[in-house]
């Protein structure tokens, strides 16, 4: 059994809480539409620099005209573009579904393959990605870096990095692999919409006991 520290166990107690509390609070869930990991893996490269909402508008048409691997790897780059333009930087995303498409096609029949080292040497699939579809195509225990998890993890004091790689790794030995996909799902909502960068609205929040940084603010 491992031996951990009366301070280890003060914090896996406190991310404990953190995570009971913002279950209550927030319907866990991710904000992207799909129906397939392929569904899920093509919103996901759409959702860099854009909005779930603005993605969840445009892939509807996307993937009623592209059903499965070969039909993005054999895409007309145009047209593929024309249906993504909206969701900005359509020319490397469109780039990066077509590669997507065709690595699916030559290394896995087009399928995507249910392991995180695998999916994370796919084009246009990053870490925090490969964890997503993990967790959320394939149910397996995901944690999902994004820059909400780096804010908000450092704000209630469970890391002083800002790496997102250096985070998982910290959250990975904090946290029960049963709750990763929660804590990823709680802690950014929590910071879409409650914790957020600029000026967090910690009134609304049910964490201010547990937060170090409602602690240094100033109270009127
Ligand atoms: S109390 Fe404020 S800073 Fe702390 S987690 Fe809640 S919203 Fe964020």
């Amino acid at each position: 059994m491992p031996n951990h520290s009366k301070s280890d166990i003060k914090q896996r107690r406190r991310a404990a809480e953190v995570l009971d509390r913002l279950r209550r609070h927030i319907d866990l869930r991710c904000e992207l539409d799909f129906t397939t990991p392929l569904e899920l893996a093509v919103a996901a490269i759409l959702a860099a620099q854009c909005t779930d909402k603005r993605v969840n508008m445009v892939t509807p048409a996307l993937f009623k005209k592209y059903r499965t691997a070969k039909a993005y790897a054999e895409s007309d780059p145009d047209e593929l573009e024309v249906l993504i333009k909206s969701t900005g930087f359509y020319r490397n995303k469109a780039k990066s579904i077509r590669a997507l498409g065709a690595a699916l096609v030559e290394q896995y029949k087009g399928e995507l393959p249910r392991d995180l080292e695998k999916l994370i040497h796919l084009p246009g699939i990053g870490r925090k990605t490969a964890n997503l579809l993990m967790a959320d195509a394939f149910g397996q225990p995901g944690l999902i870096i994004d820059t909400h998890q780096i804010r908000v993890n450092g704000r209630l004091g469970f890391t002083e990095q800002t790496d997102a790689t250096k985070i998982e790794m910290e959250l990975r030995e904090l946290l029960p692999e049963k709750d990763w996909t929660d804590w990823s799902h709680a802690l950014t909502l929590h910071g879409r919409y409650t914790c957020i960068a600029r000026k967090p609205k910690c009134h609304e929040c049910p964490l201010t006991d547990l937060c170090p940084y409602y602690a240094t603010l100033p109270k009127p």
